[in-house]
């Protein structure tokens, strides 16, 4: 067996000191213990402590102060909040949150630290080595012009006429933020692909694909983006994504064949799943989301996967579910991690297949559009047929003999961009919402083809701007009258509770949010 990795963050203050003693004395601490100094446990972010885990950490433990002696105040209960959301994580994705601990110091306390260091190495002995394959950065290349002209030429840029109707539609520039998709690709086109006002743009952009919806040369605008920010990562140039990263982490180390991944075992007892089934439930990552909010903004977008699997149950459909299921990839292809993705996706194919499904059935927006259009565009036949949750419950309710509760709620719908948009299918969402029996249905100023982006997309570029562009759209939700906002992708329900929490508008844009499929499961019945 390769030599265990322990990776000790180690507060400047407290354990330090108690560290030092320990070598000062030639103190037996763990050979596999690599230890790196922190200035506060609080500074260490869920994202960085899982970044040790994506590289190949079997261990990691976290040291600071006990809560009351922080310099800094509040670092260790910030710790303890991290390292819970972090732990979570771990579990979900059948490595072990004991994988990761935290404890605290005083610096005269040499010896309970010792005892802690040798107690923790036999446990990540006992768990063992981690399965995860760091995937390896390679050498960054030049920027390649012919690549980026062929990228121009592929995604029909040179057809820009120049008119700007992309920029007076784009929402980030309708949200003050100083950005065009024309003068964007304006100066592609003129050379300048390696600019830092480029590169910020091409970061900054949602691919919400408005500005392709008004394009008279239908320039593809998300789909550039896309594939610039690949070119732009083999380059070695980044963009800001989201939370540190930790999204794109968590779907990087799920590339590793080797993790035992334990996607469903939340579950809650009365949904019947069966692994023979022809028909297949693909959950997306919503449980992983929930772990990280936990702590934050206290959303429950499992509550999608759970009463999608009790419409279907509903409809007498006993699916089976991957218990190992991976993320689809979606936010690696969109933040320009193309190798990554193939592998997540040849991943998802194999255990679809090896299923026996014929049907794989989603409510998530982003894994339908990934799975029915990105993997056969990256050249993978699928064997298995891919429908939205939306479909099928037409398909099942006009059968007849369903129909639905009333319910004594006014509502309004926020379009999701892959379904509305890219998939041009607005019409799905609302032929279910024109069943159900609400006390009224107002439609946003802006909404089906043309509806306002909930701010982010594939956890790049959040800033103050797509802040404006979310309070904005929460806005247009309020002024319609309605005291529900029906969802129909767990981000945009994340996006949107998240410029809520914004304290100086208080109670302002605050609303109820509900995914469309709970609102089915809640008011269906037999008629
Ligand atoms: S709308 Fe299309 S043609 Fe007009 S400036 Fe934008 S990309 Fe060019
Ligand atoms: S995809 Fe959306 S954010 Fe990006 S340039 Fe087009 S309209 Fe603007
Ligand atoms: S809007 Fe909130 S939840 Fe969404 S990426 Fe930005 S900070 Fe995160």
């Amino acid at each position: 067996m390769d030599k265990l990795k322990i990776v000790l963050f180690m507060c400047n203050w407290g354990p330090h000191a108690a560290y030092q003693t320990l070598q000062d004395n030639g103190a037996d601490i763990p050979a596999e213990v690599s230890m790196i100094r922190i200035p506060c446990t609080g500074r260490m972010s869920k994202s960085l402590l899982f970044k040790a885990f994506e590289m190949g950490a079997d261990g990691v433990a976290l040291l600071g102060c006990e809560p009351g002696s922080c310099r800094y105040g509040s670092g260790t209960a910030v710790a303890e909040r991290n390292v819970d959301d972090t732990r979570g994580i771990l579990d979900l994705l059948g490595l072990g949150g004991d994988r990761l601990r935290l404890a605290m110091f005083l610096p005269e306390e040499s010896e309970p630290l010792l005892n802690f260091l040798q107690d923790f190495q036999k446990v990540i002995k006992t768990i063992g080595k981690s399965p995860v394959q760091p995937t390896l950065r390679e050498e960054p290349a030049a920027v390649a012009k012919d690549a980026a002209s062929r990228l121009l030429a592929s995604h029909d840029i040179y057809a820009c006429q120049d008119c700007g109707k992309c920029s007076s539609a784009c929402p980030l520039a309708l949200a003050g933020k100083p950005f065009s998709p024309r003068a964007m690709a304006n100066a592609i086109i003129g050379g300048k692909i390696d600019s830092p006002e480029v590169v910020k743009d091409v970061w900054s952009c949602l691919t919400c694909g408005l500005c392709y919806d008004r394009c008279p040369s239908a320039v593809d605008f998300p789909e550039f983006i896309r594939d610039m920010r690949h070119l732009q990562k083999v380059c070695g140039q980044s963009g800001h994504e989201a939370h540190g990263g930790i999204f794109q982490s968590i779907m990087r180390t799920m590339t590793s064949p080797d993790l035992k991944i334990r996607h469903w075992e939340w579950l809650p007892k009365d949904i019947q799943t069966d692994p023979q089934s022809k028909v297949l439930f693909f959950g997306g990552c919503a449980p992983y989301f929930d772990t990280y909010f936990k702590n934050h903004l206290g959303i429950q977008t499992s509550d999608i996967l759970t009463d999608s699997l009790r419409l279907l149950n509903f409809f007498d459909i006993t699916p089976a579910v991957l218990n190992g299921e991976r993320c689809c990839g979606h936010d690696l292809l969109w933040s320009g991690d193309h190798e990554n993705f193939r592998k997540l996706a040849q991943l998802n194919v194999e255990a679809i297949e090896a299923s026996g499904a014929e049907e794989v059935v989603t409510a998530c927006p982003e894994c339908y559009r990934t799975l029915a259009h990105d993997y056969p565009a990256l050249g993978i036949e699928l064997k298995f047929k891919v429908t939205h949750i939306y479909d099928l419950a037409e398909r099942e309710i006009g059968k007849g003999a369903i129909g639905f509760e009333k319910m004594e709620r006014r509502l309004t719908f926020q379009d999701p961009c892959r379904l509305s948009r890219l998939e041009g299918r607005p019409d799905l969402p609302r032929k279910l919402i024109d069943r159900l029996q609400p006390d009224g249905f107002t439609e946003m100023k802006d909404h089906g083809a043309s509806a306002l982006c909930c701010g982010n997309c594939a956890w790049t570029g959040c800033d103050s701007y797509t802040k404006t562009l979310q309070v904005n759209r929460l806005r247009q939700a309020r002024e319609t009258g309605s005291d529900l906002l029906v969802t129909a992708c767990p981000k945009c329900q994340i996006h949107l509770k998240c410029a809520m929490e914004d304290p100086f508008l208080g109670d302002e844009i605050k609303m109820e949010i509900m995914d469309l499929t709970t609102v089915l499961a809640k008011t269906i019945r037999w008629e």
